[in-house]
């Protein structure tokens, strides 16, 4: 990996505080995305230790999408929507989870030969109940779920206890 790009990456996630909620310090991916080298540099790194070991990216609405689109360009793979609940038209299953306050759901379409091998992506992994919900959903559709990758990891939150194993690039 190009640890220099790399860390010029992490430079460019901005820490907004008390977004959206008082408390959260809210990290925010939108100026390493509009970096073309920063970009390019975290699309690599991300799917770097999964070379060849998938046949589609399975995308984290919504910031999972915009790094997911990345992937897939960079990979040769094709992409699958893992979204909020009621915006797909035909939801071939459906996973609650829980949220500080409240209850989530995601949903995906069943678009997927059985056995297909999905990289799962989002932007960041805080308690990892989104991820442990995507990669049961995408479980329960019979596809494989061979590894999650996202661009940082909030430590002290624990995700790993509930997403499993994670590729992060950036852990603080
Ligand atoms: P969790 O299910 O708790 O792991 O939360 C992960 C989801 O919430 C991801 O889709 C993230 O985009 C979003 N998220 C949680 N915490 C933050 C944060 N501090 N900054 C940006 N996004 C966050």
């Amino acid at each position: 990996p190009d640890t220099a790009a790399l860390a010029r990456a992490e430079s460019l996630i901005r820490t907004i505080p008390d977004y959206p909620s008082p408390g959260i310090q809210f990290r925010d991916i939108t100026p390493l995305l509009a970096d073309a080298a920063a970009l390019r540099a975290v699309t690599r790194a991300l799917i770097e230790p999964f070379a060849a070991a998938f046949d589609v990216v399975g995308g984290i609405e919504a910031r999972g999408f915009l790094l997911a689109g990345a992937i897939a360009a960079e990979a040769g793979v094709g992409l699958v929507p893992i979204r909020k609940a009621g915006k797909l038209p035909r939801p071939a299953a459906s996973v609650s989870y829980a949220l500080e306050y409240g209850e989530a759901a995601i949903e995906a379409h069943d678009d997927l030969a059985p056995g297909t091998r999905i990289l799962l992506v989002d932007d960041v992994l805080a308690t990892g109940g989104t991820i442990a919900a995507a990669r049961e959903l995408m479980t329960t559709l019979g596809a494989e779920v061979v590894g999650t990758t996202v661009l940082m990891e909030l430590e002290a939150l624990n995700g790993r206890a509930l997403a499993g194993d994670v590729h992060a690039l950036f852990v603080i």
